[in-house]
């Protein structure tokens, strides 16, 4: 369990060692224990499955903006997200569960390599689909302002799995359809 009065001292602690006071700094350890609380204090609610009528043989949600931080320097990540699916014997997720799982999965700040498979597992977790995919564009603030300071640069991580791999066509529509530039 995170401790939010720890969070707000080591803020107070951040600001004092970095010789940062004035009126500009005024509550802000509460502020900023509170905007980590709304990142991190986030449930990934029960799926809600269904079996569709007709067949279908992708199902893929595409554009999906999502935050987070890079654990190694705690800047922002901006991340966009197209994530797919194929459904096993006509079960399909409720269509807003694999944006929420995306959501809650960045609340670990994991690294954006990672992310790709943390997020086709839950689902393989949560529907056992016959294949998942996706891939996901990182837009790293450390990357853009500090360090190598390359302003419009991105990362790009796919991930195809199972039967997924075996479909060149859905691999071409997941990630053709992917791409929009930062
Ligand atoms: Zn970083």
């Amino acid at each position: 369990m995170q401790d939010w009065k720890l969070v707000e001292k080591a803020v107070e602690l951040l600001l004092e060692s970095l010789h940062l006071k004035g009126q500009g700094f005024e509550g802000t350890p509460g502020r900023v224990a509170r905007m980590w609380k709304e990142f991190l204090d986030i449930e990934l609610p029960n799926p809600t499955i269904c079996k569709t009528n007709e067949e279908v043989d992708l199902v893929m949600f595409r554009n999906h903006t999502f935050w987070s931080f890079c654990p190694h320097h705690l800047l922002p990540v901006k991340y966009n997200l197209t994530v797919g699916y194929i459904p096993n014997k006509g079960m399909v997720l409720g269509a807003s569960k694999p944006l929420r799982i995306s959501n809650w999965i960045t609340a670990s700040l994991p690294l954006q390599e990672d992310l790709p498979g943390m997020i086709c597992k839950e689902i393989e977790h949560s529907l056992n689909p016959a294949g998942t995919g996706c891939i996901v564009q990182g837009e790293h603030l450390c990357m853009r302002m500090r360090g190598v300071k390359s302003p419009c640069s991105d990362m790009i991580t796919p991930l195809l799995k199972e039967g997924m791999r075996k479909e060149p066509w859905m691999s071409l529509f997941l990630f053709g359809t992917n791409y929009k530039g930062g």
